[in-house]
C-alpha cells in the first residue's frame, strides 16, 4: 500500500509539494483556510528556480499567462551614490523574474491539486509523533488522521501542540504595507528597490499597468501610513521614493503585514519535516521567502524520489541538515540587505550604499548576485 504523506498547510508551498507527489503516495493535506487568501494581492516575485519547479509540475503555461516578467530592476538608497541597475545581460534566462499575485498563485494550485486529497477548513491542533497521528478540527468536529510521514508547511506563525523544535525567532517592530498604485509612466517590466533610513520600498511591475508597492519600516510609521487619505499617502510617497518611476496618482486598498523573521535549526520527531515559511520566514525585501520555500518542497520530493522512500525517511535528518547549510547564504543575505534588525549598527548604511555601487559597476558581481537570487546559488 502506498505510504501516506500529510501535509499540514495549503499555502503555495504545502500545495506544491502535493502537485509533485501526486499519484506517487496516498495525499493528504489540511489547511485552516483564510478568509482573505483569496483576495491575498500580495506580489510574489517568483525567480527562475521557481519556474523551472512549476515546469516540472506542468503548470509554468497557465502561471505565466498571470504573471508579468521583470526586465529590469533599479535599485537604489536614498541620501548615498549607491545605485544598481539589473537588466536581462546579467541573466541566461528570458526575465530576471514573474511577478504573480498570491491569490492567483493559490488559485492555479487548488485547482491542479486532487480535490479529494485536499481538506480546507481543516485546522490541526496537535500531532502525536510516537503514535503518528495528526488531530484537527474540521466543521466543529474533532478529527484524526494517522500518516507514514508528515510535512509541516503551515506558514511558521504557530505552534503546533507535540511538535518539539529549536527555532531562532526575531517578532520585530516592522510592518509591510502592500497596496496597487498607479503611476504617470508605464512600468514597461521594471522593478525598483529603494533603501531608505526607514526601511526599503519596492515597486513591482503588477497587473493593468499598475505596480504592486511593498513599503517596510516601524510599526508606529506604517501604522500612520495605513491610517492616511490617499492624497496625502501618496504624497509621502512621492517624497521617500523620488520621480524616477513617475508620478505617483492613485493607491488601492492598503494592506499590512507584520514581519517576523525567523529560522528552524532542528526538530526533534521522526518523519516529520518542516517546508517553506515553516522552516523559515525572511523579510520581503529580496523576494526570496517563497522561492526558497518552493525549493525545499522540491528537493524534499527529489530525496524521496531519489533514494525511494523507506531510505529517504533513514536519511531525513541528513536531508535537513544539508538544507539548512544550504540556504544559508540566502537567508543571511536577505537579512543583511533588510538590516531590519540593525539599522543602528554603525556604517551599514554606508556598506550597503558601497555595495550597491560596487554592484552598479560590476558586471561580474551583478551576473553572480543575480544567480543567487534566481537559484539560491
Ligand atoms: C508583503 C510580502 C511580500 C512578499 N513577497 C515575496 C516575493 O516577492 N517573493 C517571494 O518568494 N516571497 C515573498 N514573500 C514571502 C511569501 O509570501 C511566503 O514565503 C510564502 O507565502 C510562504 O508560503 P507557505 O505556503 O510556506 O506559507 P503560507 O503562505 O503562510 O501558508 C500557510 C498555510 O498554512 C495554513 N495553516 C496555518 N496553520 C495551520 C494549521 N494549524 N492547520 C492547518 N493549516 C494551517 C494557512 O491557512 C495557510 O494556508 C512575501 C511576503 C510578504 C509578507
Amino acid at each position: 500500500m502506498n505510504k501516506k504523506i500529510c501535509i499540514i498547510g495549503g499555502g503555495p508551498v504545502g500545495l506544491i509539494f502535493a502537485c509533485l507527489l501526486q499519484g506517487k503516495y496516498d495525499l493528504s493535506i489540511l489547511d485552516a483556510g483564510r478568509q482573505n487568501a483569496g483576495i491575498d494581492q500580495r506580489a510574489l516575485a517568483l525567480s527562475n528556480g521557481s519556474k523551472f519547479v512549476f515546469e516540472h509540475i506542468g503548470i509554468w503555461d497557465e502561471i505565466r499567462s498571470l504573471s508579468i516578467p521583470i526586465n529590469e530592476i533599479h535599485t537604489s538608497q536614498k541620501g548615498t551614490f549607491g545605485r544598481a541597475l539589473f537588466t536581462l545581460e546579467d541573466t541566461k534566462d528570458e526575465a530576471l523574474g514573474y511577478i504573480v499575485s498570491y491569490s492567483d498563485l493559490l488559485k492555479i494550485l487548488k485547482k491542479n491539486v486532487k480535490k479529494e486529497s485536499f481538506l480546507e477548513g481543516a485546522t490541526v491542533k496537535n500531532v502525536d509523533v510516537e503514535n503518528k497521528k495528526i488531530f484537527y478540527t474540521f466543521k466543529s468536529q474533532e478529527l484524526h488522521v494517522p500518516y507514514d510521514l508528515a510535512v509541516l508547511a503551515d506558514g511558521g506563525r504557530t505552534k503546533i501542540k507535540g511538535i518539539d523544535y529549536d527555532k531562532s525567532e526575531i517578532h520585530s517592530e516592522y510592518f509591510a504595507l502592500v497596496c496597487q498604485v498607479k503611476m504617470s509612466k508605464p512600468h514597461n517590466n521594471r522593478a525598483f528597490e529603494r533603501f531608505t533610513a526607514s526601511g526599503p520600498l519596492a515597486l513591482l511591475p503588477f497587473k493593468d499597468g499598475c505596480y504592486s508597492l511593498v513599503w517596510t519600516g516601524y510599526k508606529e510609521k506604517i501604522q500612520h501610513l495605513y491610517d492616511q487619505k490617499t492624497g496625502e499617502f501618496i504624497h509621502n510617497l512621492q517624497n521617500e521614493f523620488g520621480s524616477r518611476a513617475g508620478k505617483f496618482f492613485d493607491a488601492g486598498e492598503r494592506t499590512l503585514f507584520p514581519l517576523i523573521q525567523s529560522r528552524l535549526k532542528e526538530l526533534h520527531a521522526e518523519s516529520i519535516i518542516a517546508i517553506g515559511n515553516a522552516a523559515q520566514i525572511m523579510h520581503p525585501v529580496a523576494g526570496q521567502g517563497l522561492n526558497t520555500g518552493i525549493q525545499d518542497a522540491f528537493l524534499l520530493y527529489c530525496h524521496l524520489e531519489d533514494y525511494g522512500y523507506d531510505d529517504a525517511i533513514k536519511n531525513l535528518f541528513q536531508h535537513m541538515k544539508q538544507r539548512l547549510a544550504d540556504k544559508k547564504p540566502i537567508i543571511y543575505l536577505t537579512m543583511h540587505l533588510a538590516s531590519v534588525f540593525n539599522d543602528d549598527v554603525i556604517g551599514i548604511n554606508r556598506f550597503r550604499g558601497l555595495s550597491l555601487l560596487a554592484l552598479g559597476t560590476s558586471s561580474l558581481a551583478r551576473r553572480k548576485f543575480v544567480k543567487l537570487m534566481s537559484y539560491g546559488k
